[in-house]
């Protein structure tokens, strides 16, 4: 019995998963394996670990002492719900009752009865500890995203839920019998719940239906590629015209959620109303003051008529009043003319045909007069420092109406309260594997039919909603998917191939995943890591049967791809180690610097400027006209971009966008480590923490890994040698050896055309291994604007209207 607040109780009795409280209880006490199928928002997250433990499970002097595990793909839910569970068993906050384990955060202690975890975290505990002997019971959430690490431990833990069960009944010391519990959102649990070869008995799959209110979809009738612009329209349309409640924004990365927040803040944050509500009263004091004045006199000139009845010539007089009156009228404010007139309180103005369209959407509604109510608006990514994700989790400040500008992760991972409205992008930004190049990219592409009813049914939570799919139902009709495909159908396998075999589940093509990934790609992986020397050469073709060599265990002792991992295994020579791992690092995390086009204009911030340029920062402030003064800003802001980026690129002279990124963590730490430096260097804040984290994890790996090796880790870098450049170029044009790009010109014997005189790399093409078509050096590279290097070593190809080339070393320097 758990002393729960009033309030807390409440809250839990709505849920609609605690009014199935026995019959889960009584599954999970009868079957090894149970599925539980229920709606987001119903409370399988914050609940099901409750439920066992008021069961007992966990509880050191119980019949099932180990901890009971529940599994997130992301790390942010982990953390979010470890908190938010010990909030309703009424702990402390600090308690270690309830922990989590997330990379770089562990608060498991000896104690610890309920754990919140990332699915990475567990997959690497098993290569330690095969039957997870801590354990009694593994709750895999959020198994309908189908992430390849999901799926990969559905399928380890079903082998090991067999284990301990055999090991159980031969009376093995110690060892008692593991349940395995699979949590989705969907109702689609074919692939976990009927499929032999990972459960021959199939286990039994309750639903918990949950009190979902009706949610109004309504199509757009056109689709516009400019749905930033259609989101802004919408929410802007609904925050005006419809009742109270909040409202989510499907998004698809950063740079979108950011320029949208800036975008309604500029109009409808609390800053802005504000202002607005001033500049109207100031107007209304003005021409009451005016209309006034007049009143007075003309009152003065009709008393003078009366006095003085014989003058006449009272005509130009009156003249002179109107002309005055008309003054009033072109003199008003500017700012405010525009924003009345920009069309966003005007009824049809907006997209022509939409507009009528939303006439009848809207027509049904209650409708409310223009609000001058502010919006609290928050943006949610992965990329977000986690207080600041939490956040949308508080009440919203009391006046204001909660806009929530999100990724996927709001899809089904976390549930915001009090969600009314839902607007719908469509799109998702997804890593995309061609299997025949091998190339990876992110891909802005459209979400599946099951992901669009998920996130419509985000409005539902609290009462009848609304979502508005920024898309016509004939493009969700012909072109999305009925389910988002599994991710070990769309990514390289290498690394988590690696994992297993360092598991010792040496014959993966008979591994029981949910959706076995594609022979060629299973081929591939093992291509590579052969080539790397992680796995011996198979004798059998047909077969992923390599052994895993020590090199490949000393490689997957690191949570990172195999070619980052091979590097600091390889790196070893010449006191290269901290380098090598500082770069792993940073292109593990991915680019910290920020896009040019991300400085002032509104997809971005104008960041702070440097103390020294305080000074032309404060003149600019005395500008009066505020499309000059951002221009002004812009320029100042671009200069100092510019010289950052000449600064760092100038480590190996500016051949390597690697070498680049090694510069700017270096420079990081010798300041210190402050969010100042990333203001005044165009880095991501959350990026270079995360850089400083991993190489102070990777460092301690081969620590223990090598004793020997002194890396012991030192935040400060030193800058490198030449001979150290030159092993690290070494280093990554070997461990990117079929990633390496010629010049066309070179590459093609015959050509007539040469590009050895031009001086930028714009519009040059490349041409690389097994890929059959042109390829450029993308802008964000350093090497964009300089004469093209003849070959290149590339990490990265993005294709958008081409394909570019990107995170760019040039092989032979001269
Ligand atoms: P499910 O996993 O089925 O989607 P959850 O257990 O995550 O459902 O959520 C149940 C309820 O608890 C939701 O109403 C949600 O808003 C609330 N909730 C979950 N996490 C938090 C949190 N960190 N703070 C406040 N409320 C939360
Ligand atoms: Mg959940």
């Amino acid at each position: 019995p758990i002393a729960r607040t009033e309030e807390m109780q409440k809250q839990r009795e709505e849920l609609p998963i605690v009014k199935e409280e026995d019959r889960i209880m009584e599954a999970i006490r009868g079957h090894s394996v149970v599925v539980i199928c229920g709606e987001t928002g119903s409370g399988k997250t914050t609940q099901v670990g409750q439920f066992l433990w008021e069961a007992g499970w966990g509880d050191k002097s119980s019949d099932n002492p180990g901890m009971v595990a529940v599994t997130q793909p992301r790390r942010v839910a982990a953390l979010s719900t470890s908190s938010r569970v010990r909030a309703e068993l009424c702990l402390p906050s600090d308690s270690p009752l309830v922990a989590h384990r997330i990379r770089y955060s562990s608060t498991t202690s000896a104690d610890t009865k309920l754990v919140f975890m990332t699915d990475g975290v567990l997959l690497r505990e098993l290569a330690a500890d095969f039957l997870l002997k801590k354990y009694s019971v593994v709750v895999v959430d959020e198994a309908h995203e189908r992430g390849v690490n999901t799926d990969v431990l559905i399928g380890v833990l079903s082998r090991v839920a067999r284990l301990r069960e055999d090991m159980w009944k031969e009376g093995k010391e110690g060892i008692k019998p593991l349940r395995l519990i699979i949590m989705s959102a969907t109702l689609r649990v074919s692939d976990f719940a009927e499929n032999p070869t990972l459960f021959p008995t199939p286990p039994p799959v309750l639903h918990v239906t949950a009190r979902q209110h009706p949610v109004t979809v309504h199509f757009s009738r056109r689709t516009s590629a400019n749905y930033l612009e259609q989101a802004y329209k919408k929410v802007a349309r609904i925050h005006s015209r419809l009742p109270g409640g909040g409202i989510l924004v499907f998004c698809t990365g950063q740079n979108e959620i950011v320029s949208l927040v800036k975008k309604l803040e500029a109009k409808f944050g609390r800053k802005a109303i504000e202002a607005r509500k001033r500049r109207v009263l100031e107007m209304k004091e003005r021409d009451e003051k005016r209309a006034k004045g007049r009143e007075e006199w003309k009152a003065a000139r009709k008393a003078e008529r009366e006095e003085d009845e014989e003058d006449a010539n009272a005509g130009p007089v009156e003249m002179g009043d109107d002309l005055e009156a008309e003054e009033v009228e072109l003199g008003d404010d500017k700012d405010l003319a525009a924003d009345v007139d920009d069309g966003l309180y005007d009824e049809d103005d907006v997209d022509g045909l939409e507009s009528d369209e939303d006439e009848e959407k809207f027509g049904g509604l209650d409708l409310e007069d223009d609000t001058d109510e502010p919006m609290h608006i928050l943006p949610l990514y992965s990329l977000l420092p986690t207080d600041k994700q939490m956040k949308v989790f508080a009440e919203p400040p009391a006046g204001t109406r909660l806009v929530v500008i999100a990724t996927n992760v709001a899809e089904t991972s976390i549930t915001i309260p009090n969600i009314k409205y839902v607007v719908d992008s469509g799109r998702a930004k997804e890593r995309q594997f061609d299997i025949n190049s091998g190339i990876q990219s992110f891909e802005v592409s459209w979400i599946s039919k099951a992901s669009a009813s998920q996130r419509s049914g985000r409005a539902g939570r609290t009462g009848p909603g609304h979502c508005y799919r920024l898309y016509s139902s004939a493009v969700f009709e012909n072109y999305f998917d009925q389910h988002t495909k599994p991710e070990i159908l769309r990514m390289p396998i290498e690394g988590i191939i690696l994992q297993m075999k360092s598991m010792n589940i040496d014959a993966v093509a008979n591994f029981p995943f949910p959706t076995p990934p594609d022979r060629d790609s299973l081929r591939r992986a093992e291509k590579t890591l052969v080539h790397l020397g992680a796995l011996e050469k198979s004798e059998s073709v047909s077969k992923v049967g390599g052994k895993i060599t020590e090199l490949g265990r000393s490689m997957s002792l690191f949570p990172l791809s195999p070619r980052f991992s091979k590097m600091i295994v390889a790196g070893q020579q010449h006191g290269c180690l901290p380098y090598v791992i500082a770069v792993v690092c940073a292109l593990s995390v991915g680019d910290p610097f920020m896009r040019e086009q991300n400085l002032g204009d509104e997809d971005g911030d104008v960041p702070e400027m440097e103390e020294e340029k305080a000074l032309s920062a404060a003149e600019i402030r005395h500008i009066r006209d505020p499309e000059i003064r951002r221009r002004e800003e812009l320029k100042v802001a671009r200069k100092s971009f510019f010289s950052v980026q000449s600064k760092y690129a100038a480590l190996g002279k500016g051949a390597s966008d690697v070498f680049k990124m090694l510069s700017v963590v270096g420079a990081y730490e010798y300041e210190g480590g402050k969010d100042s430096f990333c203001e005044a260097n165009f880095v991501r804040t959350k990026a270079m923490q995360e850089i400083h984290k991993l190489r102070a994890q990777i460092s301690r790996i081969v620590q223990s890994t090598y004793p020997g090796i002194d890396a012991g880790f030192v935040p400060k870098l030193q800058p490198p040698s030449e001979t150290q450049l030159k092993v690290l170029r070494q280093l990554l044009t070997s461990a990117f050896i079929d990633q390496v790009a010629i010049r066309k010109d070179i590459a093609d014997k015959q050509s007539t055309i040469s590009y050895s005189k031009v001086a930028s790399t714009r519009g040059v093409p490349y041409r690389a291994f097994g890929i059959d078509e042109d390829l450029f050096i993308h802008p964000s590279s350093g090497l964009f604007h300089q004469a093209p290097p003849e070959f290149i070593v590339f990490t990265e190809l993005h294709r958008t209207h081409k394909v570019w080339l990107k995170t760019i070393t040039k092989i032979n320097p001269a």
